[in-house]
């Protein structure tokens, strides 16, 4: 410590560790070091930032306050050390050269929806980007999707390609620029264009925008007069079409072989979402966050939207504009529609049914043409596809239905170091990887059903990018069981020394634990449509003692055949059938209800015989399949579109007996539950099914049956895991898998084990279903290898 003028200098090291690096957070520091007096420098190197600081001790003080305190928005700080030096006596304060080897174990921030100084820019006619579609600076932009390597430089993005004019470069240049080393940097003079080409017409017109004619609002214009086009976005690109134009969604959706699943939407701002749906503060908080997701929300009764958006949905998935081009569209949009009509665009992956989202010009060309008139494309090459990230608001808190654009690449914090770099490759459906080393846990973007070539593509290619970008090459992989994953299948060829097969539903468990840091022993619910178990059988409504080291089964629902496998999963009625044997045999055919009159005899003794040579006849204890049956007994479906159609329609009619007005008479369905010594208790619903065709026969409302169904689950569920407790004594419980998505059983069991004094934890951070899991197999490796 020394004097100068009378005051005592000091000078600090502080090391910041998290997202530090490409937000901004150098001249962030530079400009509070200023403001203060200071001197010392601040540098990038390989783990986050050093920052030497000297001047009197309340200025430092406030400076190391004001780290913490005024961060930028788009950093994260996870460690702040400091400690003191020598001073040095210098005259300035300076943004030193970063380190050799900086930048390698940085962490890269998410794409990020446009700041608001960016958006005062974008519509201040005044502004030299006024209008410019890719404006972006240190707080906002393009990260993830355009890095192509690291260190993040603009060198190593797919900016590369275009050179800064001296505008742009003065403002990357200067420290107390907002601008400052933000490497899309870029203006309507050097940086990327947006062109319109229309499809139909076999004509390619590329204008610039500082032509007269600006694409971007021929293309609105041609959206208010109900074309569908294909826009190129951040991380892929969108179909998209007037969301009020009954005739153009119907068009969308008959050219997108995609008959059944809701569409996503996007409006101008937050009045507008308010016109369709209901919106909680903490709804609106999200939707307008940095991340912008998808939030899925409830309708308004009067929302205008065509009825091909979501059928037979009650909920729309909506999103505010996070790109300068969204934000120039929809404005632009809502000028060329007619005065009073709300602007509100379909916005849905640019994709056919069930193939991974469009991302390159010519890829986009090729397999969208036949569904959208023309697009709307950019020359600033997206290098790594992202679909856009869904969330709900339930059971007091973020549910994340899709983990992706905006939230990755950004870690899960591991309640525990991992003792090698793992990979885990994730499950089957909705699949997303994992990589870790330390005590963080990469989960992928959301890559999709592993069952076509460009997925599984598009799954090697993330895993080979994310080893690069956060160089883990890993020493050990963990697997699902099943033996025809995919996924699976990768794990089991890579040439790594140690090989972990993790059973889905613990895995679900597990990542829950990981998540919310839970190192002992907890009571894990897992309700799921499929995941292979340690038997053979397809498992699916999983009661277990669990850590992260493994689990004991105590409870499952009552196995029944799963007759036909894949089929049985788009044909909910042979569940129902199935299930009605089950509860009357034979005398099943007398029932005087509706499902079993419509029911094709031939059909159903196919089935029987194949359940009863055991061909392809797998027992299933899965809850989703449970769900589907009961869908079809009451009439909603006897066949689906995709895995989980029946059971979604089954939660939507139960919320309208939730909301009327007349309530039935309460009561749940019963139930037994068969304890055998040494083995699994199993939970028999026949009686439920007893029951349910009882009401059927009496005349009682389906939306009443779907109700009591849901309430009689929960009580089910609830029932187990209390006895669960009287067995091992644990008190903590945690929910995942699939059938999760529920929210209205998710809420009532929820409800129910918190009545009952149970610490309950659901998964927060990563989806409930198998976009989860890989999270889940990383930390169930981790504690087998740290053994
Ligand atoms: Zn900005
Ligand atoms: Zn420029």
């Amino acid at each position: 410590m020394s004097s100068v003028m009378g005051s005592t200098i000091e000078r600090r090291r502080i090391i910041i560790q998290g997202i530090v690096q490409g937000v901004g957070f150098r001249p962030f520091v530079y400009g509070q070091a200023l403001h203060r007096s200071l001197v010392g420098f601040v540098l990038n190197d390989s783990t986050g930032v050093t920052i030497e600081v000297e001047g009197p001790l309340d200025a430092l003080d406030g400076f190391q306050h004001a780290l913490r305190e005024q961060a930028p928005p788009l950093a994260r700080i996870d460690s702040l050390v400091v400690e003191p030096v020598v001073p040095c006596y210098e005259t300035s304060f300076i943004i030193a050269q970063s380190q050799a080897g900086a930048e390698r174990h940085a962490l890269i921030s998410p794409d990020t929806a446009t700041c608001n100084d960016c958006l005062r820019e974008l519509f201040d006619p005044t502004d030299r980007r006024y209008h410019y579609p890719f404006i972006n600076c240190t707080n906002c932009g393009p990260r993830f999707t355009i890095v192509k390597d690291v260190p993040y430089d603009r060198d190593k993005t797919t900016m590369r390609v275009f050179s800064m004019c001296p505008a742009c470069q003065a403002e990357y240049d200067d420290p107390l620029n907002r601008r400052f080393h933000a490497q899309p940097n870029a203006c309507a003079l050097c940086g990327p264009q947006v062109h319109f080409i229309n499809w139909v017409e076999g004509e390619t017109r590329q204008v610039s925008p500082l032509l007269n004619a600006d694409p971007i609002v021929a293309v609105a214009q041609r959206l208010a007069a109900g074309a569908v086009l294909a826009i190129k976005g951040l991380g892929g690109y969108h179909l998209a079409c007037d969301a009020l134009n009954e005739e153009a969604v119907r068009r969308l959706r008959q050219r997108k072989h995609r008959e059944a699943k809701p569409f996503a939407l996007m409006a101008p701002d937050l009045e507008t979402i308010r016109r369709l749906c209901q919106v909680s503060d903490t709804e609106a908080a999200l939707l307008q966050s940095h991340r912008r997701p998808i939030v899925l929300l409830s309708q308004r009764p009067d929302c205008p939207v065509a009825p091909d958006v979501a059928p037979a949905y009650d909920t729309l998935g909506v999103m505010l504009p996070y790109t300068p081009l969204h934000h120039l569209l929809l404005r632009a949009f809502a000028e060329a529609s007619e005065p009073g009509r709300l602007p509100v665009l379909v916005m849905t992956s640019g994709n056919l049914s069930d193939e991974p989202i469009a991302y390159q010009d010519d890829d986009a060309r090729q397999r969208l043409a036949s569904i959208a008139e023309g697009m709307l494309a950019h020359n600033r090459d997206i290098h790594m596809r992202c679909d856009d990230s869904v969330v709900r608001i339930t059971a007091g808190g973020e549910q994340i239905l899709r983990w992706s654009r905006s939230y990755v690449p950004e870690p899960i914090a591991l309640p525990f170091d991992l003792p090698l770099p793992l990979l885990a490759c994730g499950g089957h459906l909705k699949n997303t990887f994992c990589l870790g080393k330390g005590r963080q846990a990469f989960v992928s973007h959301h890559i999709g059903d592993l069952e076509n070539l460009e997925t599984l593509t598009s799954f090697r290619e993330g895993i080979e990018h994310f080893q690069r970008l956060f160089d883990i090459y890993p020493r050990a992989v963990a697997y699902d069981l099943h033996p025809e994953y995919l996924a699976t299948k990768y794990a089991l060829d890579m040439d790594v020394p140690q090989k972990i097969g993790v059973q889905h539903h613990h895995a679900h468990i597990a990542s829950v634990l990981a998540e919310h840091g839970l190192q002992g022993s907890v009571i894990g619910l897992a309700a799921d449509g499929t995941g292979y178990g340690t038997d053979g059988a397809v498992w699916g409504c999983e009661i277990m003692a669990a850590d992260l080291m493994g689990f004991e089964r105590l409870a499952h629902l009552a196995y029944v055949p799963l007759p036909g496998g894949e089929q049985a999963v788009r044909q909910p009625w042979r569940m129902a059938a199935v299930y009605l044997a089950q509860a009357y045999g034979d005398a099943f055919w007398e029932l005087d209800i509706p499902f079993v009159r419509e029911l094709d005899r031939s059909k159903w003794h196919v089935l029987a015989q194949m359940i009863a040579r055991g061909i392809n006849s797998l027992p299933t204890s899965s809850m989703g399949r449970l769900f589907d049956a009961v869908a079809a007994l009451i009439g909603l479906r006897n066949e689906v579109l995709y895995e989980g159609q029946a059971a979604i329609e089954l939660e939507m009619l139960a919320q309208q007996q939730e909301k009327g007005i007349h309530k039935g008479q309460a009561g749940i369905y019963p139930f037994t539950i068969n304890k055998r010594d040494q083995m699994p208790a199993t939970l028999d619903v026949a009686p439920m099914f007893r029951a349910i065709v009882s009401n059927i026969q009496q005349g009682v409302s389906a939306s009443e049956i779907a109700g009591r169904f849901h309430s009689s689950i929960a009580e089910l569920l609830a029932t187990m895991c209390s006895g669960t407790r009287e067995q091992t004594g644990l008190n903590v419980v945690a929910l995942s898998g699939g059938v999760f998505q529920n929210r209205l059983l998710l809420e009532q069991l929820v409800k129910r084990l918190e009545e009952m004094a149970f610490q309950v934890y659901v998964n927060r951070r990563v989806p409930p279903n198998d976009g989860g899991i890989s999270l889940g197999q990383i930390a169930v490796a981790a504690a087998h290898l740290q053994r």
